[in-house]
């Protein structure tokens, strides 16, 4: 860390780059840090796709630059596992990765890298509190909006005393925990809620109803005139079922190419059956995208590996 800030401090320009399909982790991390250093720093966040409705409320989203950096002479990635899933067509300067995806492939010239952080904007927050830093209510509320998306508003096992207590620094910091949770949560767009229906209508229980699969084509996208990620909390949904460890959404993209998101309940650890599939994430989340274009195909060779992990539970 204290070699990252001797680079941070000696840079002149710094791109702050987020990954592909971006959430509110890598934006608002990114975010949160650019309010600290652009006052007095040249910086500029990036991300090269389209970014999600509901995080317009990030302050400084809209000077989120979505085309490759040039020009610039520090790169600091956020919560990206790996350097593919920036996008970017080639490492054209020294690179810092901020990240706590226990799969990262280490790719940057620095890597500050907490597996045990619930969100990366922890990562990147202990990180400026090494230098004694101290965090004004911009960077309070996009680290706020990183940490309570990650963790499902404090559900999952990431959650300790520790994420407790950086969700008070926050607070206290100036995020309002009502505002970010009306932002996320009650902004819903009406064609999201036509999606849902037509996803969970796809639903198919397998290996003994442990596994759920959903589908999202792009003519429900054309049809109800809603965005992919919009499909997310159908995902949710089908992972609440009560006989459910995996759920899992097959997700046609433009070019045909077929999205993974995975999710687990309790035991199986569905990074790795991401990883085996060129992916990566976390226990209870990951994902990947397959070049093949056939549902059948992805779906088989999902479950004969999910089949796997099940049953080295039950032994
Ligand atoms: P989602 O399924 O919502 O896209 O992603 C869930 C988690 O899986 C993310 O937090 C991310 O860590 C991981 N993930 C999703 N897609 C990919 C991918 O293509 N590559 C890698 N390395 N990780 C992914
Ligand atoms: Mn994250």
């Amino acid at each position: 860390m204290k070699q990252a800030w001797e680079v941070i401090k000696q840079a002149k320009k710094i791109a702050l780059l987020t990954h592909l399909n971006p959430d509110a982790d890598t934006l608002g991390s990114a975010l949160g840090f650019w309010h600290y250093l652009k006052k007095d720093k040249k910086c500029d966040v990036f991300n090269l796709s389209q970014l999600p409705y509901n995080l317009d409320f990030l302050p400084g989203i809209k000077k989120v630059k979505c085309y490759e950096p040039k020009g610039y002479d520090l790169w600091i990635s956020f919560d990206c596992g790996s350097f593919d899933r920036l996008g970017l067509s080639s490492k054209d300067a020294l690179l810092i990765n901020i990240d706590h995806h226990k799969s990262n492939t280490m790719y940057g010239d620095f890597n500050i890298i907490d597996p045990h952080a619930a969100a990366t904007s922890q990562v990147a927050y202990n990180f400026l509190r090494s230098q004694g830093a101290s965090i004004d209510n911009n960077t309070a509320l996009c680290f706020y909006t990183a940490l309570v998306d990650d963790t499902g508003f404090f559900k999952y096992d990431s959650v300790d005393a520790e994420v407790f207590a950086f969700a008070k620094e926050l607070v206290e910091a100036g995020a309002s925990p009502e505002y970010v949770a009306n932002m996320l949560t009650m902004r819903e767009p009406l064609a999201k809620l036509r999606l849902i229906p037509l996803v969970l209508n796809t639903l198919e229980l397998v290996l003994n109803a442990q596994v759920a699969i959903i589908y999202l084509t792009q003519q429900m996208l054309a049809q109800t005139g809603a965005t992919k990620e919009m499909a997310d909390d159908a995902l949710t949904m089908a992972r609440s079922l009560a006989t459910v460890e995996v759920a899992m959404l097959l997700r046609e993209e433009e070019d045909g190419r077929i999205k993974v998101s995975l999710r687990s309940k309790n035991y199986v650890d569905v990074s790795l059956i991401a990883a085996a599939f060129g992916g990566g994430g976390h226990k209870r989340a990951a994902g990947f995208t397959s070049h093949l274009h056939e549902f059948d195909t992805v779906k088989a060779m999902l479950l004969e590996k999910i089949k796997g992990e099940l049953l080295a539970k039950k032994e």
